[in-house]
């Protein structure tokens, strides 16, 4: 039988808060209940807001908690080609254009089709769906904006995509995380359009990205927060595409700050590090968020 295979996956743009220490430990619990592995993997092809000292920062708080993980552990940044590789049958099955418009032009665009904004379609973290414009340039046209160094992005055709995928397409999702029941969920990629699958100097996206390594990595299973639910309509999609295994998903609560709203990273006062100064114990922590 095939090891189960876990995953915290936090990108070192920011510092550790108590969202991800509550992430992390719960792949742990979950990896420790099912007899199975936990890898840490560092998502960093942001390679503007990623930094050396984040990712340190990463190790230590995780370390402090307690934690252990399988090494070497896979930075994202290391692994270009891989992605690139992905991202060239893509295009090469047509199933990604590239799209030059700014936001301001997206903008305008909307602003122009006498829509107010509001009544132009959104995607599930509110921002304005693509217009797909761009997927009606001729080769031609294509290929001079890019020889002339125009800024674009490598966006999926939903449409095209959503034809080339049987009918049906959904996901096993915990129902919580005792790992007992699974129940089906519809993945509805269509809401997020025309998504980007990558940009034009980095060949990737969070979601290709992460449906390759999830898929090279062996990951069974995904855990992790409930704001990314939605995402996983995407990442079913492109996991179609490619031809890659569906791991099962438990998507967690997420811990929230005094204001009853999502942590960020520069919500300071629950930042692990901060804690940690403050005097707090990993024990401490691990109460904090109901461990
Ligand atoms: N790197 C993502 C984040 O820090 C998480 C990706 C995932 O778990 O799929 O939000």
């Amino acid at each position: 039988m095939t090891l189960l295979t876990f995953r915290f996956a936090p990108s070192p743009n920011g510092e550790l808060h108590l969202g991800h220490a509550y992430s992390a430990l719960l792949n742990r619990q979950m990896a420790a209940q099912a007899g199975g592995r936990l890898l840490l993997r560092i998502e960093d092809i942001d390679i503007t807001r990623c930094t050396p000292e984040f990712e340190a920062g990463i190790f230590r708080d995780l370390e402090w908690l307690g934690l252990h993980w399988e090494r070497p552990v896979r930075r994202q940044s290391e692994h270009f080609a891989e992605y690139q590789a992905a991202l060239d049958r893509l295009i090469a099955e047509e199933l990604v254009y590239p799209a030059f418009m700014s936001r301001g032009e997206i903008r305008a665009f909307i602003a122009e089709t006498g829509k107010r904004g509001r009544d132009w379609p959104h995607d599930p973290d509110g921002v304005p769906l693509y217009p797909s414009l761009d997927k009606a340039l001729p080769a031609r046209e294509r290929k001079r904006r890019i020889a002339e160094n125009m800024p674009f992005a490598w966006r999926l055709d939903i449409e095209t995509a959503m034809a080339r995928v049987s009918a049906g397409l959904s996901w096993a999702e915990f129902t919580d995380e005792t790992m007992s029941a699974t129940r089906a969920i519809e993945a509805q990629p269509q809401d997020w359009g025309d998504v980007i699958v990558a940009r034009r100097d980095i060949p990737t996206s969070y979601h290709l990205a992460v449906v390759l390594d999830d898929a090279l990595q062996g990951v069974s299973h995904v855990v992790r927060g409930q704001d990314l639910y939605s995402a996983t309509g995407v990442q079913r999609l492109l996991q179609e595409l490619l031809g890659l295994p569906q791991p099962r998903y438990f998507h967690h609560r997420l811990i929230l700050g005094p204001d009853g709203r999502k942590l960020s990273k520069s919500f300071k006062d629950t930042g692990l590090a901060a804690l940690r100064q403050a005097g707090m114990s990993p024990r401490d922590i691990r109460r904090l968020i109901g461990f």
